[in-house]
This record gives C-alpha cells, sequence and structure tokens, in this order.
C-alpha cells in the first residue's frame, strides 16, 4: 500500500495562472499587459494583508517571463522552466525569505550573484518575500543593486508592511496594493474547490468559513482543511461550530432582532443557550461586531453587499428588520457594540459582562425616546428664548407629536404628486416620502429612539393631527440679520410652486415645510446626512466636516461651510453633487434646495457674522449656544444643560 502525503488546500489549488487569481483581476491585467508591451520594470513591491496571494502572483509573473514560450501574458505551465518554478527548483528564480536572511551578509551575496548570467532562462529573478524585515543595513545594499541593475535581473519583493520599506527603496519599485479579497470572491472560490475536491456543502458554510478568513484566502483554506479532518466530505454548519468554534449566522440574527425589538429577556436566553452549546462568548461577541458592521453596510448601499461576509438568504432575512430603524440607528448600536466589545474581551466572566452589556443596551432602548427629550430641548430653549410660552402645559407636551405628523402630511402629499426620483439605491426606497399606497400600511408608530429621523413619522395616517396651518410658530427660525454675505451660493432643482422659497432669501417663508420642521428633527436629519454623504462621496463628505446647517425648511439645505471647504464654493461641480446627493436623501428631486455660506474663521462658535463686524464679536445668544449641533448633541447623549456661558479671551 502507498501512501500518499496529504497536501494542504492552500498549496495543492495555488493559482498557477493570472486567470486564477480570483479577486486580482486589476493586477493581473497590468502585469499581463506589461508583458504584451514589453515593458516589465526590474523591481515590482506586492503589497497587502497575509494570504490573499502575493506569493503566488510574483510565482506566476516569474513563470510568464521565463516561460519557455514567453515572456507570455500566461505561463504555459509546461516547459521544464514553468514546471521548476512550481515545484520551488527552478535556477533561475530565487526565493528569499526576507525574515530569516534579513542580514547584511546574506543581501551582499545576492548583490555578489546579481552580475552572473541566468542559466536556463531570460531572466534572473530575485522574490524576496516579507522584504520589510530586512536590516537598514541590507536594504543598503539592497538599494545598489536596484540602483543599476543588469538587464537580466527582475525583483519581486512581497510584504504585509509596505510602511516599513524605506522609500529609497520604495520609489525604486513597480508598486501593487493586494487588497483583502471580498467575502464574495473567497466564498466562489471555496464553492470551486470543494467541487473539485468532492465536498459538500450545506448551506451556509461556505459564507460562513468566508466571513471567518476576513479576506484571507490562505485563511479560508486552512479552515477548510481543518474542518475537513473534523467532518469529512459533508461539513455541515453544525461541523464548523463544533471545529472551529463559528458562529452560525442564525445566532448573530437572533440577537439583533431581540435588540432591536427590545426583548431583553430573549436576549439573555439567547446567551444562556450559546453557553450551553459550547460557544465562546468572547468570540461570539466579535462575531456579532462584524455582522453589525456588515448590517451597517448593507443599510447605507445595496451595492455594499458584494463586501459582505454574509449569504444571500441572511440578507433577505435582514432586509425587513433593516427597514424597520434609520442609518443613524444601525450606525449608533455599531458603535455602542463595539464599546461593550472591549469591555467584554478584556473581562474575567464574559457571560456576566455581556449579560450586563445586554441589559444595558436594552435600558437605553428606554431611555432615548424622542418625545421626551424634544420636550427637554424645547424647555430649554423656551427658558432662554425670548419666546411666548403656552401657558397650558398640556398643549406643550403634545406638541412634537403634532409637529411631526404635520411634516409627514407635507411629505404625503407631495409624494403623491412626484413623478420621478432621483437615485435607485437603497435610499431613495426608504428616505424621506413613500408613494402614498404604501404610507398607510406601515405599522402604527412605535416608541422612537432619540436618532429617529423623519422617515420614520411619515408612518402616521393622513387624516390625524392637526392641519398644517395650525402648527406651531415658534420653530420658525428668526430672520438672519446678516446681509447677503460676500461668498454666496444658492441652487434648486425641482419645479413645480417651489418659487416662495427661491433665490435663498425668504427663511421665513409661508411655506408649509418652512414652517414646521423643528430644529431638533432637522438637527437629525443633518446628522444622517452626513453619514449618507460620506458613504457615498468621502471626499465631500471631508468638506462637510465643521460645516454647519443653518435652522431652516426639511427640504432646503442652508449649509456654512468651513474654511478649509471653500471648494464647494467655488466649484459648480462640487455644488451639484451635492445638491443631487441631497435630492437622492430626501428621495425625490422636488424642490430641493441647497444653499452654501461661508462661515468665516472662528465662526463656528460665534453668533452671525455682522456687517463690519471687524474685531469685536459679540458673544452668542443663549439660543444660538443651545442651537448649536455638538452642544445638543451633548446634551442629547448625556442629559447636560449649559449652565455658564464664558466668552474665552483671544
Ligand atoms: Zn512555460
Amino acid at each position: 500500500m502507498t501512501e500518499t502525503v496529504y497536501q494542504v488546500l492552500a498549496r495543492k489549488w495555488r493559482p498557477q495562472r493570472f486567470a486564477e487569481l480570483a479577486g486580482l483581476e486589476h493586477i493581473a491585467r497590468t502585469l499581463q499587459n506589461a508583458i504584451r508591451a514589453n515593458r516589465v520594470g526590474h523591481a515590482f513591491l506586492f503589497t497587502g494583508t497575509r494570504g490573499v496571494g502575493k506569493t503566488s502572483a510574483a510565482r506566476i509573473l516569474a513563470k510568464a517571463l521565463n516561460c519557455r514560450r514567453g515572456p507570455a501574458p500566461e505561463p504555459c505551465n509546461q516547459c521544464g522552466n514553468c514546471l521548476a518554478v512550481t515545484a520551488g527548483n527552478a535556477a533561475d528564480v530565487i526565493e528569499i525569505d526576507g525574515a530569516s536572511n534579513r542580514g547584511v551578509g546574506e543581501i551582499r551575496l545576492l548583490r555578489d550573484n546579481v552580475t552572473y548570467l541566468p542559466q536556463t532562462s531570460p531572466y534572473k529573478i530575485y522574490i524576496i518575500d516579507e522584504v520589510h524585515m530586512l536590516t537598514p543595513e541590507a536594504f543598503n545594499a539592497l538599494l545598489k543593486t536596484l540602483e543599476e541593475p543588469p538587464a537580466h535581473i527582475k525583483f519581486i519583493m512581497a510584504t504585509t508592511d509596505a510602511h516599513k520599506v524605506p522609500m529609497t527603496i520604495l520609489s525604486r519599485c513597480q508598486r501593487f496594493d493586494f487588497g483583502r479579497l471580498t467575502g464574495a470572491t473567497i466564498a466562489a472560490t471555496l464553492t470551486e474547490i470543494g467541487r473539485r475536491e468532492d465536498l459538500t456543502f450545506a448551506a451556509g458554510t461556505v459564507e460562513l468559513l468566508a466571513r471567518e478568513a476576513r479576506g484571507s484566502m490562505r485563511d479560508a483554506l486552512s479552515l477548510l482543511d481543518q474542518v475537513r479532518s473534523y467532518a469529512g466530505d459533508m461539513i455541515a454548519v453544525e461541523d464548523l461550530r463544533i471545529a472551529l468554534g463559528l458562529i452560525e449566522a442564525r445566532h448573530n440574527f437572533g440577537l439583533l432582532e431581540k435588540l432591536v425589538k427590545g426583548d431583553l429577556g430573549g436576549a439573555i436566553f439567547l446567551v444562556d443557550e450559546l453557553e450551553r452549546a459550547g460557544v465562546d462568548l468572547k468570540k461570539f461577541v466579535e462575531d456579532f461586531l462584524f455582522y453589525l458592521r456588515d448590517v451597517l453596510f448593507l443599510k447605507i448601499s445595496g451595492e455594499l453587499k458584494k463586501l459582505l461576509g454574509i449569504g444571500a438568504d441572511d440578507i433577505a432575512r435582514l432586509e425587513p428588520l433593516l427597514a424597520e430603524r434609520s442609518l443613524a440607528y444601525w450606525q449608533q448600536l455599531f458603535d455602542l457594540w463595539q464599546t461593550h466589545y472591549i469591555k467584554i474581551k478584556a473581562s474575567q466572566s464574559p457571560r456576566l459582562t455581556l449579560e450586563s452589556s445586554l441589559v444595558e443596551l436594552g435600558m437605553a432602548r428606554d431611555l432615548q425616546p424622542l418625545g421626551p427629550l424634544l420636550e427637554r430641548l424645547e424647555g430649554h430653549l423656551s427658558q432662554a428664548s425670548a419666546f411666548a410660552r403656552p401657558a397650558n402645559p398640556s398643549v406643550l407636551s403634545s406638541e412634537p407629536r403634532r409637529v411631526r405628523e404635520a411634516v409627514a402630511k407635507a411629505e404625503v402629499r407631495k409624494a403623491a404628486s412626484a413623478p420621478g426620483r432621483l437615485g435607485a439605491g437603497s435610499w431613495s426606497g426608504e428616505r424621506g416620502p413613500r408613494p402614498s399606497s404604501a404610507a398607510p400600511e406601515m405599522p402604527p408608530e412605535p416608541p422612537p429612539f432619540v436618532y429617529d429621523d423623519l422617515s420614520r413619522s411619515s408612518s402616521v395616517s393622513d387624516d390625524a393631527g392637526p392641519t398644517p396651518a395650525a402648527a406651531p410658530s415658534r420653530f420658525i427660525a428668526a430672520p438672519d440679520p446678516v446681509a447677503p454675505p460676500a461668498s454666496f451660493r444658492s441652487e434648486t432643482v425641482g419645479g413645480g410652486d417651489c418659487s416662495g422659497s427661491a433665490g435663498g432669501k425668504d427663511f421665513g417663508s409661508p411655506q408649509v415645510l418652512n414652517q414646521t420642521v423643528p430644529p431638533a428633527n432637522l438637527e437629525l436629519q443633518w446628522r444622517d446626512f452626513l453619514v449618507f454623504v460620506a458613504a457615498r462621496e468621502a471626499r465631500l463628505g471631508a468638506l462637510l466636516q465643521r460645516s454647519r446647517r443653518e435652522v431652516g425648511a426639511a427640504e432646503r439645505l442652508r449649509i456654512k461651510v468651513a474654511p478649509h471647504a471653500r471648494l464647494l464654493l467655488d466649484n459648480p461641480g462640487a455644488r451639484s453633487d451635492l445638491l443631487a446627493l441631497w435630492a437622492e436623501f430626501l428621495g425625490h428631486a422636488e424642490c430641493v434646495e441647497l444653499e452654501l455660506l461661508e462661515l468665516k474663521p472662528g465662526g463656528e462658535t460665534s453668533g452671525p457674522v455682522r456687517n463690519g463686524g471687524g474685531s469685536r464679536r459679540p458673544l452668542p445668544s443663549k439660543e444660538e449656544i443651545f442651537n448649536d449641533p455638538s452642544i445638543r448633541f451633548i446634551s442629547d447623549r448625556f442629559g447636560g444643560r449649559v449652565v455658564e456661558i464664558k466668552a474665552r479671551r483671544p
């Protein structure tokens, strides 16, 4: 009986051609084009996380260059030169492990050897793995060779830490960044290898392995090796849990659902169930964090599905739950879980810490309903402002709800008459007004979170609440006493009867929407919008940092942009991009307005910039301070209040 040596999957199925480099098509194409055009550089740097295919790509490139039928865009993998590289014993392809040959001696030896011509191939190719491990002296010695390489020499260096490679080396290399592979790419490769190896995967196993591999193909195949030696050729989700300690997607979903629905008891039961089943709770908490990240991505855009580690079935199961909450909610949940994750990870008794975290999260849900918070805010505002306060407190407490209803009614009505919409992403389906046929089918309004947004209130049916005309006038922003500043841009899209608000100078115009949006909702909408922009157009998102939204109407974005974002004022392209995003965010393009003003340097905490203000700025009023987004955020989050206002000496 002959015994065959088991070869691990990662080696057995190592890519041997450019076409087999899954998820690295852009790199393969660039290298192949260089070979076709006979413009192959003499030094390459392949950088990226472990197990994504850097060494495989280096060997394929070496074979393509030294193939007896080449240099060719693909190696033949049949000639002596190709086979020798695959077997790792090619005379002219020298692989050096930078981690164990890091001294100047080794590199000097290399330097002496480069002068000899290759034996059987066109090129002598050095593949230096983990090149960042070389000592500074070794880098210096290498640099000499890189500066004046003989024509028959090629260097391919690979590293996980490009930032540790000296600039002098980097600048002499063609650099290729190997990003992490997506879950979908890894899952597809696992499926293909499973097919060739006659493995049977139960539903969900491939996705679970792909997620656990976190972007590394080698890790994915090692995990598959491991589970295969436990389970054989039929692999079930249960095997992954037992052999690798992986957590099934249904447990993650179960916990998420319980958190969203506020089922604290159910969540605690689930933890008990997991622990009985032998799940490592620290691992579970970490896994859930990655799950929440996927959920967040899914909420941001359906197009991000490709980046997720969860399968199509899970996505379908998640979607109704996702629609129940705003992006800000998911962001907040992710953020909170991250904080708890750190605590639980460090805990001696993870179960206790996890349980207390769940209780905290469950209570946070009850602590921050929007209504009372708005009332508190209103309390602050009315104490500070000169506006009259109604005598009857019950009128006051019912107002925020009425205001939202009024807005919702106006929006639903507008939507019914709006024929076209901008944007086909997941946003347009849930933001702003819904088609009137869908609106009444929404469930009645549950207790909202503090970060709930306007879209939520569109669930209110059309026959409730007062008419918009009866909405309180206290929410009208005081007319800005400023004369139009020097830098001022205003743009509008949509048509119809928006004329009342065109031109950007009618802050308190008699338009329904202008009157009925409470400032707190606008602030929430603004924060959601910032997250939205950052996710879509990182550059615009960065420009909007430290910008401020002026209180106005829900449809109108009146922003004071910080000095670093003057580009927005000067560049019509950037402005129209922003306007398009704003329309997409609202879910319609009607009566959508964008108006940009320049925030004077240092004016962020001051009141409106007055004409001829010059050297002395007046102290901001209490109301302006309460309205400042950062102050409001802090008081929302921690229930703080402004005690004293002091001017900072210049
Ligand atoms: Zn060949």
